[in-house]
């Protein structure tokens, strides 16, 4: 994977900011809200994104744009929940940017989503610089990446409205300070949720599906 973070030239980024805005005022106009989920590969956000939605699609009509470099393995498990999947290839691109979200939006009815969630590509470095149009950006770290893991990557949360710290059941087998984390995120990002998450926890899920709902509602078209 190549991060070229440092090539890109300013008008890159105008450019994607001119797309994002774009797709921002398409998102407003169709009444969907929009979530932008960041984190490295393994840190469990195909599993997060997948165990809130089958919460959600009971009250929610819920849509997922599934971002990969090449597989589609994600969306295939997205697709088994029965809801709309698109699945987006970006190629060698180790990001989603404006553009590829604005042409996974022509396969989709936006009429028919309340909440479209977007899995960015695995990485904590350049989705933090791409603007998708979203109302919400989480960034999603598991204890398995080592404690100094957040102060190693402060753009993507000094950018993300909500943190998530995950797999906390296994922190004591990995030996990680999971306060630690908790305690560099707020540094970082002073007053956003910080939510510590386990798949095997189910009230920590209870939580994480509830801080969406709250920026759902707090969402006014
Ligand atoms: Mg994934
Ligand atoms: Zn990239």
């Amino acid at each position: 994977m190549i991060f070229h973070i440092i090539d890109l030239g300013h008008d890159i980024f105008k450019k994607n900011d001119k797309l994002a805005a774009k797709n921002r005022e398409k998102f407003k106009k169709h009444k969907v809200f929009t979530v932008n989920v960041m984190g490295a590969i393994g840190s469990g956000k195909t599993t997060l994104i997948s165990l809130a939605i089958e919460k959600l699609k009971k009250e929610y009509n819920v849509a997922v744009i599934a971002g990969d470099v090449i597989a589609d393995m994600d969306a295939s498990r997205f697709s088994q929940l029965g809801i709309p999947t698109i699945p987006a290839n970006t190629g060698k691109e180790c990001h989603l940017d404006a553009n590829i979200v604005n042409q996974s939006l022509n396969r989709v009815n936006l009429d028919e989503i309340d909440i479209l969630f977007m899995e960015n590509v695995g990485n904590l470095i350049c989705p933090a610089d791409f603007d998708l149009g979203e109302d919400l950006r989480i960034v999603v770290v598991s204890v398995s990446e080592g404690d100094d893991i957040v102060l190693k990557h402060p753009v993507v949360f000094q950018k993300a409205d909500i943190a998530v710290i995950n797999k906390i059941d296994i922190a004591d087998a990995v030996d990680v300070d999971t306060e630690k984390m908790v305690k560099d995120v707020a540094y970082l990002r002073p007053g956003i949720p910080i939510l510590k998450t386990s798949k095997k926890q189910e009230e920590t899920i209870d939580l994480w599906v509830s801080e969406i709902i709250k920026a759902y509602n707090a969402k006014s078209f």
